[in-house]
């Protein structure tokens, strides 16, 4: 006889752990890191819980790509706020949006003399 482990739907336990904000995000009530990012167990995994948001409701994640938020609202987990990017992609974001000090790499070297 075989032991069936009913499986509670990830879906629901990502849903009854939010609250919905007017601006449409879905904040994270449950543990989130000190970043602000939800956490959640999945896959006996401690996972970000926008990660796991994405690949329940939109899909896989390709190796390589990071889950990033539109919204700018780490706890979010709205798959609608969602897409996937580099960490390059990550980078040059934040940057536009935060506005952070630039660095050049090109300009802020030395360059040697020939
Ligand atoms: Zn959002």
């Amino acid at each position: 006889m075989t032991i069936y482990r009913r499986h509670w739907p990830i879906k629901d336990k990502l849903l009854e752990r939010i609250v919905k904000s007017n601006t449409g995000c879905w904040l994270w009530q449950a543990a989130k890191d000190i970043c602000g990012y939800g956490r959640i167990w999945y896959n006996n995994r401690n996972s970000s819980a926008h990660s796991v948001s994405y690949l329940e409701f939109k899909g896989p994640i390709p190796k390589g790509n990071q889950v990033l938020h539109t919204c700018d609202t780490p706890s979010c987990i709205n798959p609608d706020h969602l897409w996937l990017g580099t960490h390059r992609d990550n980078m040059e974001d934040k940057a536009k949006k935060k506005r952070y000090p630039k660095k050049d790499k090109k300009t802020g070297r030395f360059m040697e003399k020939a």
